[in-house]
């Protein structure tokens, strides 16, 4: 309320209205002052001079007898009847020459200029009067002129006294116009204050208020839309009130159920994290019992695969245990195979699968894996096409073992699954990256077996699982597992098979390739020992083990082909026998009581006169042993329990440089024997060919023995003399084979201060 009456009057919607209607009333009644008394005087002496003018024409024909005989007396009466006229003032009466011949005048006539509109025919408006003369003629002869004066004076008094009411009935209209609002107003802005007292009550929260005017003009209809509009805001109030209190009390509802869900998830949590470290406890276990299942089955089978190996080769055996031995062998080989898949899904189902690159050469890997499916498949009667394309790179930088091991689980499954017709390994160029110098090669594994369902194909990928209808012989891990090993090196083996045509497995596999330079170092990797050549007395072998039975079939290989064996219980046992003996060689087991493998290299390494022996750990330990770290506690080799006789002829080729007579009856290329010959001195020697700067190089790379530069150096660099080749050869296997301590000696000569 307050804020209406402190609205200035100025302002306020009344004088508003005051100062319009006001103005409108002055524009009306200026114009109505101005203009009609204005067109009133138009009128009316344009009327006077018509009359002006036939009082002249009138008074002029009775006149002209009266002037013609100059009859004064008759000339006198037309002008006085004349100016018996009220408005008529004066009249005069002018000979032929414009002559005044006789004239009467009223007293009120006060006319100045006279005598100056003698002429036939005009009429004037002149200084206040209405001049109008005519011709006097007598028989058509004009004899002289007749000019009246009317005067206007009456006219404009007339006027003035209109003008005075115009401007009396204005001021009227003005004044009664402004009451009329004044009083008009009252009431409205009576009925407007009424309504803001209301609002102002339902400002301060009274909302049962509404505003009641009476009428029925548009304020009425203002307070009945305002008052609706405060029920729906009443009503909307409401709702939302209701709203609130009912959120209350469902937030109140949840927040309880909250917190019985807190406590539950806390009992779910401390159950979860109970079950999580029980979980982690059975991994554990699992890993643990993996470890000694595989260590445990490990060694015995290494007695009877190696026994079995030797009973192979024996001539004596006759044909009838002959065949025993083989069942016996090959019995061990599938167990053992087992075993493998066993460790392998269990490394892939615990995220540890890990893969090796390796320096390879693609045909080594393709061939050995005809070499291991031939027989099989040509004992039934199978075509095996092994073929790689011609763009294929030589060398390549994979994990050779697990490519190795996915190829013989697809080619065995096809040889194993057919029974007429052929199994093919294709490997296809596709394309190559020289940006980062890889190449994407397809393998692909054909066969005419029976085909499998489309429906089979997702479930023969599953662990444990074969075709649903047909029972075969094996675990059903072996897809699974190169399936994994595949994706491991990013790729997919993909299937497609037709029933009763055959399957085809591929996959493909972007692949570094490297360049070896020349063949040198490829392996001759199946090459059999008969016998070693050696000036009396033979070499000597010490090896080292706890179980008697790995012992013994370690000593019997060895002694075969003519070392000499000696034979340690633990680790303790081994340093004394080495510092006695001297061995050329030492086979060295890992778990041993006392002093197991890895305490033992680390004693054997303190002692300068025996660092220069290779020690080759032969571990049943598959699973935690992990061969970086073996090699690096200075084991020159590794060979895994059960191995095969190759694996340790193998070795021997490696490790131990005499000359061999092979099961073919050849002694080893002379250039190898003679690689081998060659002493430290003469190496060093002969790498002075090379330029100073690249023979720093060399130096910096054998010091630190950084085997991958120094292979670079020799490989890229290699000579065209015979004699010096030998050296340059040497120098390469003893990178390849990890010789570290061929390094250390050829550091010394380089660097003789
Ligand atoms: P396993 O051969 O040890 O049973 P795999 O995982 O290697 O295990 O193979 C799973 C199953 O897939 C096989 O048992 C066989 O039913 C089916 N299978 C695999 N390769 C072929 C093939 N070339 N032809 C027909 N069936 C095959």
């Amino acid at each position: 309320m307050d804020e209406i009456k402190s609205i200035p009057f100025r302002k306020s919607l009344q004088a508003k209205l005051l100062i319009t209607v006001s103005l409108v009333i002055l524009v009306i009644c200026t114009t109505a002052y101005l203009v009609i008394p204005y067109l009133m005087e138009l009128i009316i002496i344009d009327a006077s001079l018509a009359n002006t003018r036939g009082i002249t024409d009138i008074a002029s024909s009775s006149i002209s007898s009266g002037l013609y005989f100059e009859d004064n007396e008759s000339v006198t009466n037309t002008m006085q009847n004349v100016l018996v006229y009220d408005e008529a003032r004066r009249i005069a009466l002018y000979d032929f020459n414009k002559k005044k011949f006789a004239e009467l005048r009223k007293t009120s006539y006060n006319g100045k200029k006279e005598n100056i509109l003698i002429e036939n025919n005009n009429t004037v408006k002149l200084d206040g009067y209405i001049v109008s003369s005519k011709g006097v003629y007598h028989n058509d002869t004009l004899i002289g002129y007749l000019v009246v004066y009317t005067t206007l004076e009456n006219i404009y008094a007339s006027i003035t006294q209109f003008r005075n009411a115009i401007l009396l009935f204005s001021l009227c209209v003005f004044g009664l116009g402004n009451l009329a609002i004044i009083l008009g107003f009252r009431p409205i802005v009576g009925r407007i204050k009424t309504m803001m007292k209301v609002v102002e009550k339902i400002t301060l929260g009274k909302y049962t208020e509404r505003v009641t005017v009476s009428g029925q003009d548009e304020i009425r209809y203002l307070a009945d839309s305002f008052n609706r509009m405060v029920d729906s805001v009443v009503q909307a109030y409401n709702n939302i009130a209701y709203t609130n209190s009912n959120l209350e009390y469902i937030v109140e509802q949840r927040t309880s159920a909250l917190n019985e869900e807190i406590s539950v998830r806390k009992v779910t949590e401390k159950e979860l994290l109970f079950a999580r470290d029980k979980a982690e406890e059975a991994n554990r276990t699992k890993s643990a019992f993996l470890a000694s299942m595989s260590h445990e089955l490990r060694t015995p089978l290494n007695s009877i695969i190696g026994f079995s190996q030797i009973l192979r080769e024996d001539k004596n055996i006759d044909v009838q245990n002959r065949v025993y031995v083989e069942m016996m062998y090959k019995s061990g080989s599938h167990l053992l195979d087992l075993i493998n898949e066993i460790l392998d899904i269990s490394k892939i189902e615990a995220g540890q699968l890990e893969l090796h690159e390796e320096n390879s050469y693609l045909a080594d890997i393709i061939e050995s894996v005809r070499l291991i499916l031939m027989t099989k498949a040509s004992e039934k009667n199978l075509l095996l096409i092994v073929r790689a394309d011609q763009q294929c790179p030589i060398s390549i930088l994979t994990d050779a073992r697990r490519l190795k091991q996915v190829l013989i689980n697809l080619v065995g499954n096809a040889v194993k699954f057919t029974k007429h017709g052929q199994v093919q390994l294709l490997v296809d160029f596709i394309s190559k990256n020289s940006e980062d110098s890889s190449t994407q090669l397809k393998f692909t594994v054909k066969d005419t077996g029976p085909g499998i369902p489309d429906h089979q194909i997702e479930r023969i990928f599953q662990p444990f699982k074969q075709q649903a209808t047909h029972y075969s012989e094996g675990t059903g891990l072996g897809l699974a597992i190169s399936a994994r090993i595949i994706e491991k090196m990013g790729g997919k083996i993909t299937v497609t098979s037709e029933i009763g045509v055959g399957s085809e497995f591929s996959f493909i596999l972007s692949i570094k390739t490297i360049d070896f330079g020349n063949e040198h170092s490829r392996n001759n990797n199946e090459k059999r020992i008969k016998s070693v050549i050696h000036k009396s007395p033979p070499p000597k072998i010490l090896v080292v083990d706890d179980v008697e039975a790995n012992r013994l079939l370690l000593t019997s290989l060895l002694e075969m082909i003519g070392f000499d064996c000696y034979e340690a219980e633990n680790g303790r046992d081994a340093i004394q026998k080495a510092l006695a003996v001297h061995p050329q060689i030492i086979f060295m087991d890992l778990m041993m009581p006392e002093m197991t493998g890895k305490e033992a290299i680390k004693k054997l390494n303190e002692y300068e006169e025996l660092l220069t022996i290779p020690v080759i750990a032969v571990t049943a330990d598959v699973l935690t042993e992990s061969e970086e770290d073996l090699l690096r506690l200075g084991f020159k080799e590794v060979i895994n329990k059960p191995f095969r006789i190759e694996q340790i002829h193998e070795v021997l080729l490696r490790s131990y440089s005499c000359d061999y007579i092979f099961e073919d009856d050849t002694i080893e290329d002379a250039s190898r024997v003679s690689e081998n010959d060659l002493n430290a001195g003469q190496i060093a020697q002969h790498l002075q060919i090379l330029p100073n700067n690249l023979l720093r190089e060399l130096n910096e790379a054998i010091v630190l023995q950084e085997l991958d530069v120094i292979t670079e150096i020799i490989k890229s660099n290699f000579p065209d003399n015979l004699e010096i080749q030998k050296s340059f050869s040497r120098v390469i296997k003893a990178a390849e084979t990890y010789d570290y301590k061929f390094f250390i000696k050829l550091s010394d000569e380089m660097n003789p201060d």
